[in-house]
């Protein structure tokens, strides 16, 4: 069984200023963290910076902890405080600012952390990994998914339980989001295509997909433009929308879900390729992130 539980005590407030013709206006968005809790694993999603999300992924047999991409460690100390567990792992997922630009005061701040990461750009990295590397977060299972692309050593980070009926989670960093996918800053379509269908895809279709930033709701109206008729998509884009307008998170999906309303992981069908003008899943996916990076979001 499975609870979501709405944590009102760690609330992250983002300062957005806009400015509408002369005059100032000033807004603050509260963004909720949540808690997801399973009987062998529980994770805390903690909101960071404006829409990244950091993880508390706690195994709850040794109360041993880790934390995936920490850009705001004091925050990541309250929510380890606050769940008395002990924190010993940082799971990098790739290199960028917004996901490894906390590591060097992570580690300050809780000396002797082993900081995973599949990338000599991460900082403090003491464990560098590669594909199907395994380790342990107490009694959990971690197992790193290379899936290069948005950067050329992005790493995802599978984790299970032995023995457990409950479902595995992945944290996909910037290569899966919510009905998306990362930008192609270094890699090609072939490499988004290997991650997204031939390594993210193949995981159990029940496995949680934890991912990098809160985008679901423009990332619906993209493929939304893509498939017009597709009634998953414009039922998933009316949920995303309550929740962001009451400042909860839109995660996790499944990859069973991602099947039915990712434009990126649904370069096989008829009706993505037609909107693509192509016949092959590579060069649609090549056409659709080329679309995407100068599609303009519409305000509905
Ligand atoms: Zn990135």
């Amino acid at each position: 069984m499975v609870c979501y539980i709405l944590c009102i005590s760690c609330v992250a407030p983002v300062h957005v200023q806009a400015s509408l013709l002369h005059k100032e206006v000033s807004e603050t968005f509260i963004r909720k963290s949540l808690l997801v809790e399973q009987s062998d694993m529980k994770i805390e999603l903690l909101p960071a910076l404006s829409d990244n999300y950091m993880y508390l992924l706690i195994d709850e047999e040794t109360k041993e902890a880790a934390i995936v991409d920490p850009v705001e460690p004091v925050k990541v100390l309250e929510a380890v405080r606050k769940h008395a567990v002990r924190l010993t792992t940082v799971l990098t997922t790739h290199h960028h600012w917004d996901h490894a630009g906390g590591n060097e005061k992570m580690v300050r701040l809780v000396p002797g952390l082993t900081v995973y990461g599949g990338d000599d750009r991460v900082d403090a990295l003491t464990k560098k990994v590669k594909h199907s590397n395994t380790f342990k977060v107490g009694s959990l299972n971690v197992k790193c998914l290379f899936t290069p692309c948005h950067t050329t050593g992005h790493i995802c980070y599978l984790v299970t339980k032995d023995n457990s009926n409950e479902p595995p989670a992945v944290f996909t960093g910037d290569t899966l989001f919510v009905a998306g996918c990362g930008k192609f800053f270094e890699g090609s379509a072939e490499q988004m295509y290997r991650a997204l269908i031939d390594v993210l895809g193949r995981l159990p279709p029940e496995t949680r997909v934890y991912c990098g930033h809160e985008y679901t709701v423009n990332n619906l109206k993209f493929a939304r433009h893509v498939e017009p008729d597709n009634e998953v998509i414009k039922k998933k884009l009316a949920w995303a929308k309550e929740k962001v307008s009451n400042g909860e998170p839109t995660i996790p999906s499944t990859l069973a879900e991602e099947f039915k309303f990712n434009p990126f992981m649904r370069v096989k069908e008829k009706s993505v390729q037609e909107h693509a003008g192509q016949n092959d899943p590579i060069e649609t996916m090549r056409s659709i992130r080329k679309e995407k990076d100068g599609f303009r979001v519409p305000k509905d």
